[in-house]
């Protein structure tokens, strides 16, 4: 048959993380007991709390169109955390709520990049990000950092990557997927950089904000001379347990705001009334509510961290924050593994499916052809037991 599609459509590759989450479950629904570590979703419930308030949102009545960029007194409890947590003062003709943290950035992308705009990504990125940028008809280019700089760049790097056509940098501490943070002494020293040059904007993803072992949060926009050209970007679905409800958020010059309410305006209109309304519940209620699921990511990373340094082959950095590891798995390529050659961290991410049953996430979907993602939002007993099977796969 003909491809009638668009070439737009053509040519966006689908996005690793949910390719494998759902050969994972196609597989789990063909009876094979498959280990599901390719997705960064926490597997907590929505506290009680939260899931109250959505009901008695619907016993309420809210069931109309909401304002498209979110009900007031949503905006005004985001404001209050950006002050609270981040000691950012945003106000609410500031802060545009989207269809999650994923339609934020596609918003703010699609208002400030015209073709032909470069569009500097810090490598490992999340998946999303490059083709979002296409999307947008800009060029995506990667900084390339690497597990002997803890997966963060210097200002050196950022420095020779910019040019006359940079638009926008888009940075994202802690990360997905190497589990980097960035201190507040790395993040103003690459704003320095950016000082040079006004007309460069910064997209700042902190959707894994609390999901943070040691180094403090810091946020870009924080730094003055950033904050007017720095888009804040955050979202419900990590730290709340949220992932399906789909709320995410951005704090930024009202100019922007207004131009993101705007796309999404002819796009979605505003995010689900109840899922709002829900968000207020979380939002105003203290950070340490959310301690024990922190907790629990925090002892899982060292259970895995500890299990994954015994597999010969794998090199590994400790994560500082979000709920992924990152390890390099480069020493297995060119070596056949029980009669199956292994060229590159793709071919590596599918023996794992195929001969251990867990899924994972090849590198090169996040611009980093060393390495796997490995999610640890995950119950003890699977962690235990996917790396389990990964070493009796790997090993001989
Ligand atoms: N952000 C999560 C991940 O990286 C969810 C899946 C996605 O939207 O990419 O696994």
């Amino acid at each position: 048959m003909i491809n009638k599609l668009s070439k737009r459509i053509n040519n966006l590759p689908i996005s690793a993380t949910l390719a494998m989450a759902a050969k994972a479950r196609e597989l789990k629904e063909n009876g094979i007991d498959i280990i599901g570590l390719s997705l960064g979703e926490p597997d907590f419930n929505t506290p009680d709390f939260i899931k109250n308030a959505a009901i008695k949102a619907i016993e309420d009545n809210y069931n109309s169109y909401t304002p498209v960029d979110g009900y007031v007194d949503l905006k005004k409890s985001i404001c209050k955390k950006f002050k609270r947590d981040n000691n950012l003062e945003y106000k609410p003709d500031q802060i545009v709520v989207s269809t999650g943290a994923k339609q934020s950035i596609a918003n703010t992308v699609q208002v400030l990049v015209n073709p032909g705009d470069d569009v500097l990504l810090v490598a490992p990125y999340w998946v999303s990000y490059s083709a979002i940028v296409t999307l947008a008809e800009g060029n995506p280019i990667e900084i390339r950092s690497d597990i002997s700089s803890d997966f963060k760049i210097t200002p050196v790097q950022l420095q020779n990557s910019i040019t006359s056509k940079t638009k926008l940098v888009i940075i994202n501490s802690p990360n997905n997927p190497s589990g980097s943070v960035y201190s507040e002494e790395e993040y103003k020293a690459l704003a320095k950089v950016l000082e040079k040059y006004p007309d460069i904007f910064i997209l700042s993803d902190e959707i894994y904000e609390h999901i943070n072992y040691g180094i403090p949060h810091f946020s870009f926009a924080k730094i003055p001379s950033m904050y007017d050209r720095t888009i804040t970007v955050n979202g419900l679905a990590k730290a709340f347990a949220m992932t399906g409800w789909r709320v995410g958020y951005i704090g930024a010059p009202n100019w922007i705001a207004k131009a993101c309410t705007k796309m999404q305006g002819q796009i979605t209109s505003g995010t689900n009334c109840i899922a709002q309304r829900a968000c207020i519940a979380a939002l105003e209620a203290p950070v340490s509510e959310i301690k024990y699921m922190i907790d629990e990511f925090k002892s899982r990373k060292e259970l895995i961290i500890n299990l994954l340094k015994d597999i010969k082959g794998f090199k590994l950095n400790e994560p500082k924050g979000a709920f992924y590891v990152f390890p390099d798995i480069s020493s297995f390529f060119g070596k056949t593994l029980k009669k199956k050659k292994i060229n590159n961290a793709s071919d590596f991410a599918i023996y794992l499916l195929e001969k251990a049953h867990v899924a994972t996430v090849t590198g090169e979907a996040f611009g980093s052809p060393n390495n796997i993602r490995i999610s640890y939002a995950a119950s003890t007993e699977n962690i235990k037991n996917a790396i389990q099977r990964i070493k009796n796969a790997v090993e001989d």
